[in-house]
C-alpha cells in the first residue's frame, strides 16, 4: 500500500516509542517485556493502516499482537488507531519482513497473519512475494510448533503460486477457502481495509497452513 508521504508521521512515530519499534533487531526478541501481559504473540506481516490488527486486538485481549508495515506513512495511521483505541496488547513495528528472523526468537509466534500482501504479478518479482520460497523458511524458524499461517488474498494467480509455494515447502493444509465471504469460515473474518475496498470485485481466498514437526 503506497500512501502519500506525510509529515507528520516520523514524528508521530518518534513520540511512541513505547507502541512501535523502529530498530526491532535490537530487541533481540524481548517482545513480553512490551507487553503488560505475558500471553501468546501473533503476527501480522503487512499491517497497512492497522484496521485488522485493531479490531482483533479489541476482540482478543488474551492475546498479545505484533504487526510489521514497511512504510512510515501507512504504519503510523494503524499506531494512530492502536493509540487512539489503547490497544495495551498491540506493538507495531516500522520495518521489513525480510529481516522477521532478526525480530523474534525462534518459535516465539504463535499464529501469522498474511492479509492482501502484495501480489507482485511479474515473474521476476515473485521472490518479493510473502509466501515465496525466499520466506518461508523464515516464518518456519519464528513460527511454534503447529501454529498457522492464514493467508488471505483477493488475486487468484497469487492464491495458485501460494498454495505451489506452500506444498513444494511441505506445509500442511488446514483449510482451503476459495470463496471466504460466501462460506461458513466468514462468520470470524475480520475484515481488511483493502478487504472492504475489493470485496464487491471478486472472491476471497484464504489458506490456512502450519508447518510440519
Ligand atoms: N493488510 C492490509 C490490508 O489488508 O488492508 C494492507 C494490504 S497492502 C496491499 C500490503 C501491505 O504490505 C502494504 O502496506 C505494504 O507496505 C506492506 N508490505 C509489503 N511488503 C512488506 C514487507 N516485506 N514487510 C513489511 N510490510 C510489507
Amino acid at each position: 500500500m503506497r500512501a502519500r508521504h506525510k509529515k507528520w508521521a516520523a514524528p508521530y512515530i518518534a513520540a511512541h516509542p513505547q507502541t512501535i519499534v523502529t530498530d526491532p533487531d535490537q530487541l533481540q526478541g524481548e517482545w513480553e517485556d512490551r507487553f503488560p501481559k505475558k500471553q501468546p504473540i501473533y503476527l501480522e506481516i503487512g499491517t497497512g493502516k492497522g484496521q485488522f490488527i485493531d479490531t482483533i486486538a479489541k476482540l482478543h485481549p488474551e492475546i498479545n499482537f505484533i504487526g510489521i508495515e514497511l512504510e512510515e506513512s501507512v504504519v503510523a495511521m494503524a499506531l494512530k488507531k492502536v493509540i487512539a483505541h489503547h490497544r495495551s496488547n498491540v506493538q507495531l513495528i516500522e520495518g521489513n519482513a525480510n529481516q522477521v528472523v532478526d525480530f523474534f526468537k525462534p518459535h516465539q509466534i504463535q499464529c501469522l497473519f498474511l492479509n492482501f500482501s502484495d501480489p507482485w504479478p511479474k515473474k521476476r518479482h515473485a521472490k518479493r512475494r510473502l509466501t515465496s520460497s525466499r520466506f518461508l523458511p523464515r516464518y518456519h524458524e519464528i513460527l511454534a510448533p503447529n501454529a498457522p499461517i492464514k493467508f488471505k488474498t483477493d488475486n487468484r494467480n497469487f492464491f495458485e503460486y501460494s498454495l505451489k509455494s506452500m506444498n513444494n515447502y511441505g506445509l500442511k493444509f488446514d483449510d482451503i477457502t476459495l470463496d471466504l465471504h460466501h462460506s461458513k469460515e466468514n462468520e470470524h473474518n475480520i475484515v481488511t481495509e483493502y478487504e472492504e475496498k475489493t470485496m464487491s470485485h471478486g472472491p476471497i481466498y484464504r489458506i490456512v497452513a502450519h508447518f510440519p514437526d
